[in-house]
């Protein structure tokens, strides 16, 4: 009763383009301090990209295709790391998913963990190198914690999205190990990483999706 269709993909992806759009000056100022300042502008003109598409799905389409959507307009329209990093997130995920139409919990698990997973496999970071993993990384512990506890589809999103939210503030104190900010050192530390934000931005427009 509780899983998710293509209305919930659909409103997330709309909220995801909304949240981006509305933090792309705060993503930038973040991108700025620790790399080459331009994360905002690159999420803005992807999921910019994905809206214009969106109502071009067939009206049998299932949340798969509204996945696949975001990651090929993703990896074609941002220039950044961030493009094909979190395309592929979406590209995994996508394929996980499948043909359903409607995604329980389970479902949502393997498709975080998948997506996660994507990210793993394109750019090689470990939780602790300071990027978007370690967003990604608590996000989909608590998601696993949550759908063994038997939480509904909107509660596992929302334990994912609180868990990436500390996972991004837990980056401040990290030196990188990948991505530009690396080049940095030491002058790395006290900086959040404008990836593990985003990513937990997103993740939140998740679970605001489900909470209807
Ligand atoms: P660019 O660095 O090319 O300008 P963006 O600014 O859009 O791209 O994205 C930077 C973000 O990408 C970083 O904050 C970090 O979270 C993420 N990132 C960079 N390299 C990697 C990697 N190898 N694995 C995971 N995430 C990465
Ligand atoms: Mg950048
Ligand atoms: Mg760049």
């Amino acid at each position: 009763a509780d899983a998710l269709g293509i209305d919930w993909t659909t409103d997330w992806i709309r909220r995801t383009a909304q949240v981006v759009h509305d933090h792309r000056v705060e993503l930038v100022t973040l991108d700025r301090e620790i790399g080459d300042g331009d994360h905002g502008e690159n999420l803005d003109r992807g999921f910019t990209a994905v809206i214009a598409k969106l109502d071009s799905l067939p009206a049998d389409a299932v949340p798969g295709d509204a996945l696949k959507l975001v990651a090929t307009t993703l990896i074609s329209t941002v220039g950044g790391a961030s493009g094909p990093l979190l395309g592929t997130a979406y590209l995994k995920g996508a394929g996980v998913v499948g043909k359903d139409e409607q995604l329980d919990g389970a479902a949502l698990v393997a498709f975080l963990t998948a997506a996660r997973d994507g990210v793993v496999l394109r750019g090689k970071a470990e939780p602790g190198d300071k990027t978007m993993i370690d967003a990604w990384t608590p996000a989909v512990d608590a998601a696993v914690a949550a759908q063994a506890e038997g939480r509904t589809p909107a509660e596992i999103l929302a334990a994912a999205a609180d868990a990436a939210e500390k996972g991004a503030e837990a980056t401040e104190p990290l030196v990188a190990r990948k991505g530009r900010a690396s080049y940095l050192g030491e002058r790395a530390i006290g900086h959040r990483d404008p990836g593990a934000q985003s990513s937990s931005l997103i993740l939140r427009a998740a679970a605001d999706a489900a909470a209807g």
